[in-house]
């Protein structure tokens, strides 16, 4: 498994010649060594490997680390890079520029002097764009663990209750189920606040024929989940019942267009042309969706101005929004594979218009 992630390496070692590269970024340790601390670093030879770590983390590094030799660094990591580049003639080694702060390449050009750093870009994260099997299966079960917490708690949504307190009761029903947290900050906005496409869970009570925008997500083991539903507290009114349809619709026609080849833009317009048509063109603001794994938003992105096609294995979530200042707003949001001839949805919460 391993062995594969790596070898979406070869391409940068020719490409840019060089004897080694240098991570950093946490995810890519993880994606690449397995590895889940909270500091360490990790040089990749076309040969051999290394993960460098202080001793708070060499009992953790020698249970998780596959496919590195463990190197405790007893002061400065960067210390030890140098003295492994000198003593194995690492004289070109690619950095990871779009994680990299400028004081820590200062610190690396400085004590690396005889190493020519290779500024490798965010086309470095693609190696994880494709997931696997195991990444797959990861992904699935933290998903189904998210929809089994939302329908836990669905019953909580009740005219007076704070946004907060839905956000809240998700989070604690994610955390009995076995995730390791949330992933990332819920939203939860209700009437007026639906307009607000990242509106987080306020203190906000809930009122009678409000629609309510829940986005959510768990963590586990290192991956993201990603869905939102928008519900009734009550019943609502013909607009909201009008926009609901049109986003659900532009939701379920953008899954069926899901396939291998087809252009990020174009997947975008599908749903977005259908949004257009319907007459709510301008309040579909953002992209229709983004990847998903060890970040919760990665790539490939899924908008008018995406560039990538998607291809089998890739993991996408289809969102397609509408929201109006002033009224409020519906976003629908599913995480699906792609197969080899469509794809497989993973989220599981129901995306009619449920009426609580
Ligand atoms: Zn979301
Ligand atoms: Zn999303």
């Amino acid at each position: 498994m391993l062995k594969n992630r790596r070898s979406r390496l070869t391409r940068f070692f020719k490409e840019y010649s060089l004897k080694a590269v240098l991570f950093t970024d946490l995810k890519n340790i993880r994606y690449l060594c397995g590895f889940s601390g909270t500091e360490g670093a990790l040089l990749i030879a076309p040969d051999r490997a290394w993960f460098l770590c202080d001793s708070r983390y060499t009992a953790q590094a020698a249970e998780e680390v596959q496919g590195a030799e463990i190197t405790e660094c007893a002061v400065i990591r960067i210390d030890t890079v140098a003295a492994l580049a000198q003593q194995y003639a690492l004289d070109r080694i690619g950095i990871e520029a779009a994680h990299t702060t400028v004081s820590a390449f200062r610190r690396m050009s400085e004590k690396l002097s005889g190493v020519e750093l290779v500024e490798l870009g965010s086309d470095l994260d693609e190696i994880r764009i494709r997931k696997d099997r195991a990444e797959i299966e990861l992904l699935s079960s933290v998903a189904a663990l998210s929809s089994r917490s939302l329908a836990a708690i669905l019953g909580n949504i009740r005219p007076g209750v704070r946004e907060i307190d839905i956000a809240l009761a998700l989070e604690f029903e994610m955390r009995r189920l076995g995730a390791d947290g949330k992933a990332f900050d819920f939203i939860v906005a209700s009437g007026v606040r639906g307009a607000m496409p990242h509106g987080r869970a306020s203190d906000k009570l809930i009122q009678v024929g409000e629609l309510v925008t829940i986005d959510f997500g768990a963590l586990k083991d290192g991956y993201h989940s990603d869905e939102t539903v928008t519900v009734a507290c009550g019943e609502p009114g013909a607009r909201a019942r009008e926009i609901h349809a049109i986003v659900r619709e532009a939701h379920d026609l953008g899954i069926q267009a899901v396939r291998p080849g087809i252009g990020c833009k174009e997947l975008d317009e599908v749903a977005r042309s259908y949004i257009r048509n319907s007459g709510y063109g301008d309040y579909f603001g953002h992209g229709l969706g983004h990847g998903v794994g060890l970040e919760i938003h990665e790539m490939p992105t899924l908008s008018p101005r995406g560039t990538a096609q998607l291809e089998e294995g890739m993991v996408v979530t289809i969102e397609p929004g509408i929201y109006i200042p002033g009224f409020g707003g519906v976003r629908i949001e599913d995480t699906v594979v792609v197969t080899g001839n469509g794809c497989q949805v993973i989220t599981g919460a129901d995306k009619q218009l449920l009426i609580l």
